[in-house]
């Protein structure tokens, strides 16, 4: 099963398919923690990725499509994967569907989730991250704030903010780019009629938790 998170930063992509993997035993595949990992271990790729990243910028697709291709063809996607960032624009779909189609699969679902814009924003600064590589685990400082501050509830790793998420300028330029290029995959996806659309939002008291569980119930019928 291939499933694809869609959605704005910050709407709870990560979160949900979070979830959803340690429920199902797909595999969650992040193209922004890869990208994250190699610019921490310093190697090539993520030199490379981190002079776009760093600015807000998309990675170019010579680098991140053999990237994803080479996740889709390893033992640990054999049984399904969520794609959680990837694809981001409509090249990168198209270029989805032909890497799937040669490999006899197809993408199966794709989840919009939607959330009020001055939510996201808020959101994202208020976001943190562990910065165990193994573990990622994702906290919000207001919503869902680790026991013990600073400090992850699973590992005890150090928690962190992303870099990317501590600057408005960043935050705005990614948006931009999701409005410009991300969000007319809703539209490809929802002609294909495999769109699943979810809102998550304080205002109407529906977080991450029940989206994941509504749908891990559909998924397993
Ligand atoms: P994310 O963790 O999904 O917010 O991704 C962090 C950053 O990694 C993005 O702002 C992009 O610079 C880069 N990135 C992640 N996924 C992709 C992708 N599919 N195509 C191009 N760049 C990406």
């Amino acid at each position: 099963m291939v499933i694809i998170m869609l959605g704005a930063q910050g709407t709870g992509k990560g979160t949900v398919a979070g979830f959803i993997s340690q429920d199902t035993g797909l595999v969650q595949l992040s193209t922004g923690d890869i990208f994250r990992k190699n610019i921490k271990e310093q190697t090539k790729l993520g030199i490379e990725a981190n002079k776009y990243i760093a600015k807000g910028d998309l990675v170019p697709d010579e680098i991140t499509v053999p990237m994803v291709v080479e996740y889709l063809d390893s033992d640990i996607a054999k049984n399904g994967v969520i794609l959680d960032g990837f694809p981001r624009s409509l090249e990168q779909a198209e270029k989805l569907d032909k890497i799937l189609a040669q490999r006899g699969k197809k993408v199966d679902l794709v989840i919009n989730l939607t959330t009020p814009r001055d939510e996201i924003i808020d959101r994202i600064l208020t976001r943190r991250v562990c910065s165990n590589q193994q573990c990622k685990t994702t906290y919000n400082l207001k919503m869902n704030p680790p026991k013990v501050e600073g400090i992850c509830d699973k590992c005890g790793s150090e928690l962190i903010q992303r870099e990317d998420d501590s600057n408005e300028e960043s935050i705005n330029k990614r948006l931009e780019i999701y409005d410009t290029q991300t969000a007319p995959l809703v539209d490809y996806y929802n002609k294909k009629g495999i769109l699943r659309t979810e809102e998550i939002s304080v205002r109407i008291n529906r977080l991450g938790r029940q989206v994941a569980d509504d749908i891990i119930k559909d998924i397993k019928g």
